[in-house]
């Protein structure tokens, strides 16, 4: 679970989010709506502890990452820019974030068969499509079988059966009991992902609702 509290975050005079309150639950799909600059990022990385607030506060299961980073065992992310050295095999990649954090090879092993690289673990990640560069973002997020999974635009720029394939994985993830928060700015995508939706505008909540409750107030 996410307990996102009055959190207030501004860069300079630009105010990111604006005492933003609300609750990311576990066991379904979450899509976090909202236009370019409504501030989904600046929330996640807040989240995951890549960011401090300005005020208020997020709880994650508990904890509250506002001086380091989560743990990849509590929290998994995908973020804008997941980064990795171009001449490194997918699998060597992995194998390194996973020695940092004292997560054995068997389970990048595991990974990236939940993400489908396993016959292509050994190519450098550098000739990847953007598609299979994302798969590699994801596997890197799932590493510590975290039971918090976020994804910020997991689908932008993917074909449909690479959109496909992380519907599927999203459901998975969620009907596992896992708390599954994603971001997109289209609202068709997240009509056909999320189960709840929360929606952004200028860095505030504007909707906290179910895909049901929303389809019937339509
Ligand atoms: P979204 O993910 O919804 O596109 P962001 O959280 O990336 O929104 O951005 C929200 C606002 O905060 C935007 O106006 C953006 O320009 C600003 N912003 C985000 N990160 C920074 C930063 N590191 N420095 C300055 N401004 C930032
Ligand atoms: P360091 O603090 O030495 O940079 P980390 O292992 O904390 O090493 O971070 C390595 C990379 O993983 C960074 O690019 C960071 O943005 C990213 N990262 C950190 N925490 C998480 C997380 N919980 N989920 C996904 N990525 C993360």
């Amino acid at each position: 679970m996410i307990e996102i509290r009055n959190l207030t975050r501004t860069y300079g005079p630009t105010t990111a989010v604006d005492d933003l309150s609300v609750t990311v639950r576990p066991g379904v799909v979450t899509g976090f709506l909202g236009p370019n600059g409504a501030g989904k990022s600046t929330t996640m990385r807040v989240t995951v502890g890549l960011t401090r607030p300005t005020s208020g506060e997020v709880v994650v299961n508990g904890h509250r990452y506002d001086r380091h980073a989560a743990p990849l065992h509590e929290v998994g992310a995908l973020l804008d820019a997941h980064a990795v050295h171009p001449g490194r095999s997918a699998r060597a990649h992995l194998r390194a974030l996973a020695a940092t954090h004292g997560i054995g090879p068997r389970r990048v092993d595991e990974v990236l068969d939940t993400v489908g690289l396993t016959d292509v673990a050994g190519q450098r990640a550098g000739g990847f499509s953007l598609g299979m560069g994302q798969r590699l973002g994801i596997a890197a997020a799932l590493l510590g079988d975290p039971q918090v999974v976020l994804l910020d635009e997991p689908v932008n720029g993917l074909d449909p059966d690479g959109i496909r394939w992380i519907r599927a994985l999203l459901r998975g993830l969620a009907a596992e009991g896992r708390t599954v928060f994603v971001s997109s700015h289209l609202m068709s995508e997240m009509a056909l992902t999320a189960d709840h939706l929360v929606i952004l505008g200028q860095g505030r909540l504007l909707a906290d609702m179910s895909l049901a409750e929303l389809t019937a107030s339509a």
